[in-house]
Order: C-alpha cells, then structure tokens, then sequence
C-alpha cells in the first residue's frame, strides 16, 4: 500500500535586522514561509502552494506580517518633518497672498518667520519663487491642506496655524480676511473650532 499525503514544511528564507514594534527597537528577525509538500511515505518530496509568511523576532518571538519589514521610524519621521515643513510654508504663502500683494518687506518678514517655527534656513529669493508659482497656480490651499493633514501630529497642526497668525500679524494687525483664513486653515488642517481659538489666543495674550 502506497502512504501518500501533504504537510507544511516551514523554513527560513531570509534573516536580517528590522525594527520590532514589540520590543520597539532594533533587532534580528527570522522570515519564515510555510509550504505544503506531497508527501510519500512521510517523506516531503513535491512542493505545493505556499500556505503563508511571517517574520519572527528572534528576541521576543512575536511574529508580524512581513509588511512589518518594511517599517523605518528613521525614515517616517523624516517624512513627517518634510510634510510639517510642506504644509507651514504652504499656509504662510497663502496667508501672504490673502491681501492681493506680496512685498519685499513680507517676503522677507516670512522667512524669518519660517526659520524661527521651522528652524531651517530659507532664502528670501526661493521663497519669492514659490510665492509666485502659488499665485499663478492658483492652487487651493484647502486641498493642499487636507491633504497634509494626515501626516501632521497635533504639533505640527498648531504650528502650521502660529506660522498663519506670525504673518498675519506681521503688518500689525489681523485683518478681517486675514482672520477668516486662519479659521479656514486650522479647519482644512483637521483642528476643531476650539483649537483654533485656544491657539490664536493662546499667541494674542499679551506676553509679560
Ligand atoms: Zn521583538
């Protein structure tokens, strides 16, 4: 009589290091895959379909989706940075253009704002560039908005809208579609009514 039948055969095609969001650091993984085999006699000696992978922890032996590989908080937080930098400079180039005109004198005003909110450099001739582009794009700042909004934390929301408030009080006063604007960044950036107001007052009390 012939003893024929299947089995699961595990092995281990690839090891490296990855980050475990268990032990939330740096550590050795193993990827495992299971095959299902024809087996004769007991022996494995075809292989069939894959019935699955998944990547272990050599440390903490919990086991993820092999996605989990190609998770780099290095890289995320990076990428979060550049989208806080995207969206502040976006919301300071349309609070400029809200009054029609963009002089040197508010250029120059934005981008000591930018430097001290998101203490990098930018060069006033860049940031005139863009400033153009926006104008003639005329690009929705809405849109551009909600579409940052997912990659900003709580942090960078707020600071996206003190950026919007610096320059609109950067000709002394908030005028009153300066005002509206700001009411409408703070929306487009996903902050609640109350939010907005605690931010805005927050920057209007009188600093002692
Ligand atoms: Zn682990």
């Amino acid at each position: 009589m012939i003893i024929f039948g299947t089995r699961g055969i595990t092995t281990t095609p690839q090891r490296g290091d990855f980050h475990c969001p268990s032990c939330a650091g740096k550590q050795h993984y193993a990827l495992k895959r299971v095959r299902r085999f024809f087996t004769l006699y007991f022996i494995p000696l075809i292989p069939l379909d894959k019935l699955g992978e998944y990547v272990e922890c050599l440390s903490c032996k919990d086991t993820y989706k092999p996605g989990v590989l190609d998770y780099d908080p290095a890289h995320n937080a990076l990428a979060l940075e550049a989208e806080y930098h995207r969206a502040v400079k976006s919301v300071m180039i349309h609070m400029l253009l809200a009054d029609g005109v963009v002089d040197d004198a508010e250029v120059k005003t934005a981008a000591n704002i930018y430097r001290s909110v998101a203490g990098r450099e930018i060069d006033e001739s860049t940031l005139r560039d863009e400033i153009d582009a926006a104008q003639s794009s005329a690009e929705d700042l809405g849109a551009t908005l909600r579409a940052l909004q997912g990659g900003l934390n709580n942090e960078g929301k707020e600071l996206a809208l003190k950026a919007a408030f610096y320059v609109a009080m950067a000709d002394g006063e908030t005028q009153p579609q300066e005002q509206t604007l700001l009411a409408e960044v703070g929306a487009n950036l996903g902050m609640s009514e109350a939010h907005i107001h605690g931010v805005i007052s927050s920057l209007q009390s009188p600093v002692n």
